[in-house]
């Protein structure tokens, strides 16, 4: 193939196995999370600049987005038009990783997240077609409990799209 040839990247086929929700909300997604949204505001407050001092910096970003995703209809919606997004990328599999112990200040029960977006993940694969696995974070900072609450989530979700354990955030905690 010459240096010339143009590949059409958007239309490979693709796999996306690294992708954490709350840092992956284009400004579509969370403007339909909250209307009126400039674009200044959305680089301002959920996109973190090409330089960050160290992770640290970079993870006071996904705190604005983690702050919209506290209610079912959010979650549900958030979840869904990210997968839209991968699949107009041409993405055919991923696995959508989150920590549920982190969407629960408005009320919801860890395995009320884990539901909501196991259930909006299915309603996308059917929408979509992009066959869509779910991965569930603890946090380094987290206490013990938290990790193994987690943990008790991924197999009691296991049947429904929960693939895989990560661990997440600051290695500086570790
Ligand atoms: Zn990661």
């Amino acid at each position: 193939m010459g240096p010339n040839r143009k590949i059409a990247f958007q239309d490979l086929p693709k796999i996306e196995l690294h992708v954490h929700l709350d840092t992956s909300l284009s400004y579509q997604n969370i403007r339909a999370l909250r209307p009126g949204l400039t674009v200044a505001e959305y680089n301002q407050e959920y996109v973190a600049p090409a330089q960050c001092r160290d992770l640290t910096d970079f993870l006071r970003y996904p705190a604005s987005a983690i702050a919209l995703l506290q209610t079912r209809e959010n979650l549900f919606a958030a979840l869904g038009q990210l997968v839209r997004e991968m699949a107009a990328d041409g993405v055919i599999y991923t696995e959508i990783r989150f920590a549920p112990l982190l969407h629960t200040d408005q009320g919801l029960q860890p395995q009320e997240v884990v539901e909501t977006v196991c259930q909006a993940a299915r309603e996308a694969e059917a929408e979509t077609g992009v066959v869509t696995r779910l991965i569930l974070c603890t946090l380094r900072h987290f206490a013990a409990a938290q990790s193994l609450e987690t943990a008790d989530l991924v197999i009691a979700f296991r049947d429904q799209g929960v693939v895989g354990l990560d661990l997440a955030a600051d290695e500086a905690y570790s």
